[in-house]
């Protein structure tokens, strides 16, 4: 068979799946969006089952079809604040976003296919059920969607040793293997891990009976301040406390003790210095929830676990058979390095502005859409990695700041931005009136052309490689 398209989208995650979606609404092009899992939705079909989004359903999916009710919370550790949808519950959004784009007549979606790098000239994709081969016929580009592929615990590659008489699950096990054992070790810094603990804690796990192995100490943000629609002001004050410490920070330390100071960051203890920024976000109740923790073992990456101890990078702690590890330790957001977002014949998904990935995709969709020129669409989205430390925050931030500057002197993007539902800033005209609001513009606007021009300062340059290292 030979799949004839005008766009090959390789990934069917949410970053292909928002691209498709606003493509497909904007031009009259044929898009075939594969991917090699069995159904669309990335990295949230394997998801551990008590996942949820740690950002607001509101800004989060595709931009055609909204995700949840935009209800606020009314009790648990999310209460006042908008509900935050289920991994099934995203799964089922991206299923009908794909069922959606099918409608159209102009969209296939083939699950259980995989894109074959490196082969013959051309593009062909394998169908994995039946191992047949298809040659593709791409008339305009080939878009990844899988450059920035998620690492998650249920399908990464375990970064350390088990000894047999180790107790060691994925985080996925972690509600059927619970029951079983009398205490707990939860492998890994980020919010995948303290997810896990957070589990644990509201199961009636006693605190005393949870172990917390942190190779780093990370940051995370308020989650107060991602709220949108009505609370739309809290975002609006994140990003004016971004501005404000940006603008006087000595150097990176004193940028976060300034954000820490301010309340925009914040880390489970104070006391322990804190290098990495996921950008992912707590909760106040989770943050009391999770300094309940106080055995913290911080030696660094886990190397081995036996029955009887945890060899760790910079020493080694008892354990036992009686204990259940965790592993949280896949990456989560993947660190590659950035690539020209449109290059001949390709188009490589990437964050553009910070935190924002369903609203990057849609974005490069209408980039795509209506401009005509490469070198003008890179301009209006250069890629920006994602954040690993604490030094990786100037760079992200400055540049989301400077593209953004960009696109409000296009008036069909700058438009686009204003409308979308995936962006987190939608509702900030309907309360530019709100006194409070108006405040913390006025304050962002004093700070932000300062904070840009530190921000370059503390910033180490990220390399940009080039396509065809990017691509081996
Ligand atoms: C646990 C977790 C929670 C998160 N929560 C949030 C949140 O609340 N809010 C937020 O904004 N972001 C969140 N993120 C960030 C997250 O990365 C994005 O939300 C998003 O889901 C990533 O989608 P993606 O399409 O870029 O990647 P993925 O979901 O990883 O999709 C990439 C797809 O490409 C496919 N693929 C790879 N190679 C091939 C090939 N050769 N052929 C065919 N298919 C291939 C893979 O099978 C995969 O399905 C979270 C991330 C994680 C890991």
């Amino acid at each position: 068979m030979v799949v004839d398209t005008d766009y090959l989208v390789v990934g069917a995650g949410a970053s292909g799946l928002a691209f498709a979606d606003t493509l497909v609404a904007e031009t009259d092009a044929e898009v075939t969006v594969i991917d090699r899992r069995d159904a669309p939705g990335g990295h949230w079909l394997h998801a551990y089952p008590f996942v949820r989004l740690h950002t607001p359903s509101a800004y989060y999916g595709v931009n055609s079809l909204t995700l949840g009710e935009d209800r606020i919370d009314p009790a648990g550790e999310n209460a006042g604040y908008y509900e935050r949808a289920t991994g099934e519950e995203v799964c089922a959004h991206f299923s009908d976003a794909a069922a959606r784009l099918t409608e159209t007549g102009r969209v296939r979606v083939l699950a259980g296919h995989e894109h074959l790098t490196g082969a013959r000239g051309g593009e062909h994709v394998r169908n994995l059920s039946t191992g047949e081969l298809h040659d593709v016929a791409v008339r305009r580009k080939v878009v990844d969607a899988r450059y920035l592929e998620s690492s998650i615990p249920a399908t990464h590659l375990v970064p350390f040793d088990v000894a047999p008489g180790a107790q060691v699950v994925p985080v996925n096990d972690l509600p059927a293997c619970a029951g079983s054992t009398s205490s707990y070790a939860v492998l890994g810094s980020g919010k995948t891990a303290a997810d896990a603990c957070m589990w644990l804690l509201d199961n009636g796990v006693d605190p005393d009976r949870i172990r917390w192995i942190r190779p780093r100490d990370a940051w995370f943000y308020d989650r107060r301040h991602f709220q949108p629609l009505k609370q739309v002001g809290a975002i609006m004050e994140g990003i004016c406390l971004d501005a404000e410490a940006g603008a006087q920070a000595a150097n990176v330390d004193d940028l976060f003790e300034r954000l820490e100071a301010s309340g925009r960051l914040v880390r489970i203890d104070p006391s322990s210095p804190a290098t990495m920024f996921r950008g992912t976000m707590l909760s106040a109740r989770e943050l009391e929830a999770l300094r309940q923790i106080e055995d913290v073992v911080r030696l660094g990456r886990v190397r081995r676990i036996e029955a009887d101890r945890i060899v760790l990078e910079r020493g080694e702690t008892k354990t036992g058979t009686g204990v259940l590890h965790v592993d949280c330790t896949a990456l989560g957001l993947n660190n590659a390095p950035a690539t020209p977002i449109f290059q001949l014949g390709r188009i490589v998904l990437q964050q553009v502005r910070h935190l924002s990935p369903s609203f990057n995709a849609a974005l490069i969709g209408i980039v795509e859409a209506h401009r005509d020129n490469d070198t003008d669409k890179n301009r209006l989205c250069p890629p920006n990695p994602y954040a690993s430390s604490t030094e990786d925050w100037p760079r992200m931030i400055g540049r989301t700041w400077r593209t953004e500057a960009r696109w409000f002197n296009e008036p069909d993007i700058s438009a686009w931005v204003a409308s979308t539902r995936l962006n987190l800033l939608r509702a900030l005209p309907e309360h530019a009136a709100d006194p409070s609001v108006q405040a913390v513009v006025k304050r962002y606007l004093t700070h932000v052309g300062a904070a840009i021009e530190r921000l370059k300062e503390l910033a180490p340059r990220a390399p940009v490689i080039s396509p065809a290292e990017a691509e081996a």
